[in-house]
């Protein structure tokens, strides 16, 4: 176990180094800002939606090592995937970062794994959250003008 929890900060740590779709899609159908001001995480989430999937995910911001590698790996998992299939991940994921029993996560998702462990620092567990909650404020805020909050 303590191995597979080195493995897992490995990922994360990879992640927070060299976050993958760190831009901003100049041609966005969705964006939000995410705040947590619990930790000082602050990002920017631009999303490209076509016929009902996300064609592609990207973010900017600042932020810890959790946050930055949440939203690396989020934007990674929801490329390609219909935004139904993202609104149950970012359900599977609330579940699995607040502990509410036992996530079976889909096998096409296992990377997201690596955030099990997350659960067991509270304080850590909205640095994890806050891509999730921004893409849903995202993909909600749709018919509206983006906000800054
Ligand atoms: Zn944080």
């Amino acid at each position: 176990m303590s191995e597979l929890r080195d493995l897992y900060q490995e990922v994360i740590l990879d992640h927070s180094k060299r976050p993958r779709n760190f831009r901003v899609i100049d041609d966005a159908s969705h964006s939000a800002k995410g705040h947590n001001p619990l930790c000082g995480d602050r990002l920017s989430l631009t999303l490209k939606v076509e016929d009902d999937r996300i064609a592609d995910a990207a973010f900017q911001g600042d932020g810890c090592a959790i946050s930055k590698a949440s939203a690396s790996i989020m934007t990674d998992a929801i490329k390609g995937h219909s935004v139904a299939e993202a609104r149950q991940l970012f359900g599977t994921m609330h579940d699995m970062l607040t502990g509410k029993g036992e996530v079976e996560l889909p096998e096409e998702f296992d990377k997201l794994a690596v955030f099990g462990g997350v659960r067991d620092y509270p304080v850590r567990v909205k640095c994890a959250t806050l891509p999730w909650h921004t893409m849903v404020a995202a993909l909600d805020g749709a018919a509206q003008p983006a906000k800054t909050e």
